[in-house]
């Protein structure tokens, strides 16, 4: 007779396209039960398939915490790239709770001939750098984090993101509120409607909103590309979902 084996329950750090493919692509096995945690900043997230928890857990002890009471067998942070936080506290909560973990992280972009981009370590680099590029600023990094270029009272900025932003804020900025994915047509008829010099993103990769760098490329407008975090040390990063899927596979057999 052989017992009966409990569903394998899997938690995925979410708040990405990729999370959301991965949980689609594990929903329907019924050896697993998936389970998404989102931030909570997004108002009306997209909701991926499986179970879906929100909200913070309240550190790495707080992670630690969930991972046990809940008896998760296999940890996916397939947060955005620049959430460096939650990545650092999955790593932490992973390694106490003996939970094995895996970053699903796309690629970053990568400049090709005809691209003018500067890369900056940071938000306050990019902030500074700036003025020297254009006065006239399409701002794609977020709502978060804006206070970076507040100061620059002398530049005017369109600022998109899915939630309307917070002070402080830039004084002269246009929101515009949408989410992606964009098209290439669309990206360049908005650099021209605003007479746009210089574009900021942060290297976030993915195909969604790639279109304002080919984009910038065809307008001869330079990018200032702010670069990502650093994974935490020592875990290990799957490109895309396959990869994911395989490496689950493996892990919780
Ligand atoms: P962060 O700075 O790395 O995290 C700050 C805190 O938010 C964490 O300490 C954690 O709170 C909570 N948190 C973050 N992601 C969470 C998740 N998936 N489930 C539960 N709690 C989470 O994160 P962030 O940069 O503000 O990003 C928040 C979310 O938005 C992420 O899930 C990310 O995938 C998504 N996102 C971020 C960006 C970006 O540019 N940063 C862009 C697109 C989407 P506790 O310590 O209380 O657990």
């Amino acid at each position: 007779m052989s017992a009966i084996r409990r569903p394998r329950h899997v938690l995925i750090l979410g708040g990405t396209t990729e999370a959301r493919l991965l949980a689609a692509r594990l929903a329907d096995d019924p050896a697993l039960l998936v389970t998404t945690s989102l931030a909570g900043r997004v108002a009306a997230p997209r909701l991926p398939a499986g179970q879906v928890r929100i909200g913070g857990f309240g550190g790495p002890d707080g992670l630690a915490r969930w991972l046990r009471e809940h008896r998760v067998d296999a940890l996916i942070d397939a947060t955005h790239p620049f959430a460096e936080t939650i990545s650092f506290n999955a790593a932490r909560a992973a390694a106490s709770a003996h939970v094995p973990l895996l970053a699903l992280r796309r690629p970053g972009w990568v400049a090709g001939p005809g691209d003018r981009w500067h890369s900056v370590g940071s938000l306050a680099a990019a902030a500074e750098l700036l003025p020297s590029l254009g006065r006239r600023v399409f701002l794609t990094t977020g709502r978060m984090g804006l206070a970076a270029f507040a100061g620059l009272d002398e530049l005017w900025f369109l600022m998109r993101s899915v939630d309307a932003p917070e002070p402080p804020c830039p004084a002269r900025m246009e929101v515009l509120l949408d989410r992606g994915p964009f098209t290439v047509e669309g990206e360049s008829e908005l650099l021209r409607r605003h007479r746009i010099e210089v574009v900021v993103t942060k290297d976030s990769g993915g195909e969604a909103t790639a279109a304002k760098l080919t984009a910038a490329r065809e307008a001869g407008l330079p990018v200032v590309v702010v670069r990502r975090p650093p994974v935490p040390d020592g875990v290990r990063v799957a490109a895309d979902p396959s990869a994911a899927l395989g490496w689950l596979r493996d892990t919780v057999r």
